[in-house]
């Protein structure tokens, strides 16, 4: 089964595929494995940022090592963000980006085009849905502003809710959807993303909320399944309410890559890796409840 197929089947069952992101090569492992333990079915992610700032090395990097840790019929690889104007606003090639990622195998790549103008981020995201789908690959574009990765100071959370600051527009997304050819849509609907620069990044998430009826309105005009970034740190009544919605999708990067590091010491990955695996396997039971979802989706069919 195809990414595109198995995202729309959660979506269809009222389930979500998580998606776990790998900034440190070795968390691959401890990730395939818990989603196996748990009977679910997950993506296993890397983004731009993830090789450039932290130590995931490169797409083929982790593609390589997914190939010794996949586990068939749990596991799907993915390529998160490639921007086209990066968080440090500079301007990406990220065709030749995609390419490799289509060479090395990736099953779903998104293209985030979310710092340019409407026109230019159906423009960018319609050029790489049509290049992905040639093969079969799931494409997702990104409209709205989900908050977290700029280097500068953060604005406080309670102020970017309540103004709904960069949250994705209903009209604009209606649009997106039809002219993007994007399969699934990640919005702004209160997550924000873990910070990745040096300075801030081993600080605590502060918890965030999602507008619950904002996802709903999106999942409504769009009619595409949703992707929520910034998983990490959202409370869980308002996770399930958002997948109620029309989230299908969901990143999660900074609570496990806390885990790996906050374990790792003097370069203890065996630690670091236990880490991981109990915390995936926490988050699958406890925080999205989606153990099992392999029997949900397929049948326990091979
Ligand atoms: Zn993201």
């Amino acid at each position: 089964m195809t990414a595109k197929e198995t995202v729309l089947l959660a979506r269809e069952k009222g389930t979500v595929i998580p998606a776990f992101n790998i900034p440190h090569l070795p968390m691959v492992e401890p990730v395939a494995a818990a989603v196996a333990d748990e009977n679910s079915v997950a993506i296993i992610h890397v983004a731009r940022v993830e090789w450039e700032k932290f130590s995931s090395k490169s797409l083929e990097a982790v593609a390589e090592e997914y190939r010794k840790y996949e586990k068939p019929g749990h596991t799907l690889l993915g390529l998160d963000h490639v921007p086209v104007v990066d968080e440090d606003l500079q301007r990406v090639d990220y065709l030749p980006i995609i390419r490799r990622a289509i060479d090395a195998g990736y099953q779903s790549v998104m293209i985030d085009g979310s710092r340019l103008d409407l026109a230019g981020n159906i423009g960018a995201t319609a050029e790489v849905a049509d290049l992905v789908h040639r093969t079969g690959i799931a494409c997702e574009g990104e409209l709205g502003a989900v908050m977290g990765h700029e280097s500068g100071p953060r604005k406080p959370y309670e102020e970017i809710f309540t103004t709904k600051l960069g949250f994705t527009n209903i009209d604009e997304a209606k649009r997106f959807a039809k002219e993007s050819r994007c399969d699934w849509l990640s919005v702004a609907v209160g997550s924000i993303h873990g910070a990745v620069a040096e300075a801030t990044r081993n600080q605590k998430k502060p918890e965030a909320r999602l507008d619950v009826e904002h996802i709903a309105a999106l999942y409504k005009a769009a009619g595409l399944p949703l992707v929520l970034h910034g998983g990490s740190g959202i409370q869980p009544d308002y996770i399930r309410a958002g997948i109620k919605a029309g989230i299908a999708k969901i990143n999660v990067g900074t609570e496990i890559r806390q885990a790996y590091e906050y374990n790792l010491g003097e370069g203890n990955i065996k630690a670091a890796q236990e880490a991981v695996y109990k915390r995936v396997r926490e988050l699958i039971s406890g925080v999205l409840l989606i153990t099992n979802t392999r029997r949900l989706l397929f049948g326990d069919k091979k």
